[in-house]
């Protein structure tokens, strides 16, 4: 678990830039994506929808073992046998069906079926190509645009709209683009500070802003309207 370095934070200007900055000093950097190459990101993208990291990491160690971590390798593999080395992230028949439409996209799109290869292009028209692959939405063509492209597009999760309705600066109900824009239109355009900003939302939303907050050692709490009020 993330331990904030101290207790509460007061006068915290409650604003998206005003939680960066608390959450970047109780937390500090969380250098993400844990990842080795931008494959393994878009790979990782897919792999976490609906669970968690922990799982996903023993699913792209079993993918790295059998040594099929690129496109061209991975379409190699049987469907079963990718749906048995990914069985630890769950809905693993589903997942190696997206894995595979992944790659089928990236080598019909990019020489060797880099991925690299998307980077240089306008971020609407790779985020576009990429919502068209079967079973990539848009928080995964995010990450993917984030993480893996270096794009400068903030990544909404379920954490983002759970801590920021609590915090009061999301209303409820707001589309995926909604909440997207309002981050978009009160923040710097910085692909680092993105990057930042959803590691360490996640950081919060998993260890602190759960479904029953504990929000006794948030370091949010002496600014949360929410605060200290059962889920
Ligand atoms: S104080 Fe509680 S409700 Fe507010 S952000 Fe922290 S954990 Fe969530």
């Amino acid at each position: 678990m993330t331990e904030p370095d101290s207790e509460v934070r007061p006068g915290l200007r409650l604003s998206f830039a005003g939680v960066y900055e608390a959450l970047l000093e109780a937390f500090g950097p969380q250098h993400w994506w844990p990842a080795d190459t931008p494959f393994e990101v878009a790979v990782g993208a897919v792999l976490t929808q609906n669970t968690a990291w922990t799982n996903v990491e023993r699913a792209i160690a079993n993918l790295k073992d059998a040594d099929c971590l690129t496109p061209g390798a991975l379409l190699e593999v049987p469907h079963e046998r990718l749906a048995g080395l990914i069985r630890p992230a769950g809905y693993f028949n589903v997942k190696a069906g997206r894995l595979r439409a992944l790659c089928e996209f990236l080598v019909r799109e990019c020489p060797d079926g880099d991925i690299r290869h998307l980077a240089p292009r306008p971020t609407p028209a790779v985020r576009s190509d990429l919502l068209r692959v079967k079973g990539v939405g848009e928080e995964t063509a995010d990450s993917i645009l984030l993480y893996a492209l270096d794009h400068p597009v903030f990544v909404v999760d379920a954490y983002t709209v759970r801590i920021f309705e609590r915090l009061g600066l999301l209303e409820p109900g707001l589309s995926y683009g909604d909440v997207q824009e309002r981050f978009h239109a009160a923040l710097p355009s910085e692909r680092a500070l993105f990057n930042e900003y959803h590691a360490l939302v996640v950081a919060l939303g998993k260890d602190y802003c759960k479904p029953r907050p504990r929000c006794g050692t948030c370091p949010l709490r002496g600014d949360c309207p929410a605060s200290g009020t059962p889920d």
